[in-house]
């Protein structure tokens, strides 16, 4: 293959030496496509100069002016204060942590061109750590463009990172359709004023990358109709005693939905079916009851779970459920001692082990099974079509069942599952009492570990969530530890467990089992426990700062509680600092228990208004594309996939091109 100017790499750019090399490939950045791919989280508005003299509020600022003074004060940080005119007025800037040599250039009757937040200090204003120019003469006007903010890591400057996109932007880029190029640049440096360009820009983008989504739907369709797979005829009736020996009754939408899943288990056609139902409406045990359809014709099911913890849980879960009937269950996972791995791995290429469970590790490593029939995937809601790829590209091609809490939209799933054929779980077992849900501020704290510590004397344990995520990944489990700490000094005599993604497998899953097992009555945790975690004891949730977290997620949290016959109880636990966006929200969830309509009022409440934000989380399948939100565009994409395919295919092997290879995130990455 040729290499185009995409290609290249991001070391042909003027000044970049190994230091800064490094500094990209940790943001993700090897060559000039991932540059251009990495966009900017949000923009400044420095296009207009503000007179000093007319600084009197708050906010962010672009001002000129000359140096009439610096000095070092020796305050709690030490600080460079620098003082300039710009005719009409003065204005202090505040500097922090200047190296001798960067002070030096502050010298007098020099310019200065800054950008920063003002505040108010007592009687006068002052500008703290600006971004800055300095100059011998006036520069000209201010750029027209808005100034992006990138998504930046140590060792790499906001302003180095604008001067590489800058230079890869001016190289003469390629205008075809199906290129992205033009709207990458456009994203990069919109005019002020001109939010139209971004809408337009993000559109084009999304469309495209929407149509190489259904370039690669329609291969999956065509593949998958030419594919055979076991078929899976009823048996010697497993499933009849297993029902009898549950102890519960199946819903009728649970037996609808298994009744659609085994007439398909009978065909020779590969099934590739969404089992959708919210959070405690039972999908696990419609998924056993397919593992024993292919248990009982000597198959196997390996069982995928997005994390080693819901891999052990789900394990627990068949080898009861299917241990009494002489069906082997299996475990694997990384934190698995050598000898104990090996054990299992043989377990699986011998067919001894019908059921196997683990992460998605277990199709992307080398498992050899004897006899795979069917792959079930847990808490698939990531919009990814990636191990379809994935077992396709191995050849092969057992049933799948995918299963998801993630309410989906009938349009929605029409088109962008169209390779799949969807099943609904639309009723939650009997006797489940709502989940009491309360808003509440920090200020009630006292009363809270009071009512807390009640509740677990009584004999109920809780989970105690703390949802601080920011760019460092540190942070999360940092405030959870802060949180932990202070638990323990509150709430003596309760013994208090702690969880983050930071922890080691096995550690983990050992908290996770003492909780399980009673011997953790609290369970501090970060949003790690959000999927799937099934302790019928606990009844409590406290979610702290949970106007950081989308409405589904905070239902999926709050399914944790409220699983078993005892009421739920979940506690949003704010400081008092909530946007009114934010309050909405959280009496949306207090208010409403259904997923399906709290997805639908979470599209609401995110509005046309977010045109890049919240497509920059890396959770999403697409980088442009919002599938919730794009109905429309997804439908032109598919209309659009089909023309290309019967007269551009050049034009096809183009789209694939960029949206399936290269550093960004993307739907097959
Ligand atoms: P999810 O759909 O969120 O994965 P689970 O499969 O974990 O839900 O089920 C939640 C809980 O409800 C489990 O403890 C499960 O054993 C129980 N359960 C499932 N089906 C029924 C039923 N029909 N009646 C009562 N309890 C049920
Ligand atoms: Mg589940």
């Amino acid at each position: 293959m040729t290499e185009t100017l995409a290609d290249k790499a991001v070391d042909t750019l003027r000044g970049v030496g190994p230091g800064t090399r490094t500094s990209l490939k940790r943001l993700g950045i090897s060559t000039l496509r991932d540059l251009l791919f990495h966009l900017p989280f949000r923009y400044e508005d420095r296009t207009h100069l503000t007179p000093l003299a007319d600084l009197n509020q708050t906010g962010d600022y672009l001002v000129e002016g000359q140096i009439l003074s610096a000095h070092p004060v020796y305050s709690k940080t030490p600080a460079l204060l620098v003082t300039i005119s710009d005719g009409s007025a003065e204005l202090s800037l505040r500097f922090f942590r200047l190296r001798a040599q960067q002070a030096k250039v502050f010298a007098t009757g020099r310019y200065i061109r800054a950008f920063g937040a003002v505040h108010q200090l007592g009687r006068s204003i002052e500008m703290t750590h600006p971004d800055y120019q300095i100059t011998f003469d006036p520069l000209g006007p201010p750029a027209q463009t808005l100034t992006p903010i990138y998504p930046a890591t140590t060792g790499i400057s906001q302003t180095r990172l604008r001067n590489l996109v800058n230079q890869a932007c001016a190289l003469p880029w390629p205008q075809l359709e199906g290129q992205p190029w033009l709207a990458l640049r456009a994203l990069h440096a919109p005019i002020a004023g001109n939010t139209n360009a971004v809408i337009e820009a993000r559109r084009t983008l999304a469309l495209d990358e929407l149509t190489a989504y259904q370039l690669v739907m329609n291969e999956l369709i065509r593949a998958r109709s030419a594919a055979r797979a076991q078929p899976l005829p009823r048996g010697p009736a497993l499933g009849r005693q297993l029902l009898e020996s549950l102890g519960f009754e199946l819903t009728r939408a649970q037996r609808r939905v298994l009744t659609e899943i085994l007439a398909d288990l009978e065909k020779p056609l590969p099934m590739l079916r969404l089992l959708q139902g919210d959070v405690g409406s039972g999908k696990t045990i419609v998924a056993a009851f397919a593992a024993i359809r292919a248990a009982e014709c000597d198959c196997q099911t390996a069982i995928m779970a997005p994390t080693e913890l819901l891999a052990g849980q789900l394990h627990n879960n068949f080898s009861r459920w299917l241990g009494g009937f002489g069906i082997q269950s299996a475990l694997l996972t990384s934190a698995m001692p050598a000898v104990e791995k090996r054990r299992v791995l043989k377990m699986i290429s011998t067919g001894e082990a019908k059921v196997v469970t683990g992460t998605h590790a277990l199709i992307q490593n080398q498992v050899a099974f004897s006899k795979l029939a069917l792959v079930v995937i847990d808490e698939q809601h990531r919009f990814g079509v990636h191990q379809r790829m994935l077992l396709q590209e191995k050849g092969l091609t057992p049933h799948q069942l995918v299963m998801t809490a993630t309410p989906i939209p009938r349009t929605l799933s029409l088109s962008m599952y169209s390779d799949m054929d969807v099943s609904v779980i639309d009723e939650l077992p009997k006797g489940r009492a709502p989940i009491a849900t309360r808003i509440m501020n920090q200020r009630h704290r006292p009363e809270l570990l009071a009512w807390l510590a009640a509740l677990i004397r009584s004999g109920e344990q809780s989970f105690w969530v703390c949802t601080l995520i920011e760019a460092n990944n540190d942070i999360p489990a940092r405030a959870a530890e802060e949180s932990f700490e202070l638990l323990q000094k509150e709430l003596p005599g309760i013994r208090i467990g702690l969880m983050h993604g930071r922890l080691k497998a096995e550690e983990k899953a050992s908290v996770f089992e003492r909780f399980r097992q009673a011997e953790i009555d609290l369970l501090v945790a970060t949003t790690v426990i959000e999927v799937g975690v099934d302790v019928l004891n606990a009844t409590a949730i406290v979610i702290e700062n949970p106007e950081r977290l989308g409405l589904a997620q905070l239902h999926q949290l709050r399914g944790r509680v409220g699983r078993g016959q005892r009421p739920g109880h979940c506690i949003l636990l704010h400081d008092g600092h909530l946007s009114e966006n934010a309050r909405e929200r959280l009496r949306a969830l207090r208010d409403c228990q259904d997923g399906f309509t709290l997805a639908e009022k979470d599209l609401e409440l995110r509005g046309p208004g977010e045109v890049l934000g919240t497509r920059q989380t890396g959770e999403d399948a697409f980088q442009f594309a919002d599938p919730a939100g794009d109905v429309m565009l997804l439908e032109q994409a598919k209309v659009r996939a089909a023309r290309i395919l019967s007269d551009n295919p050049e034009l096809a092997r183009q789209l694939l091109d960029t949206w399936s290879t290269g550093g960004h995130r993307s739907l097959i990455v």
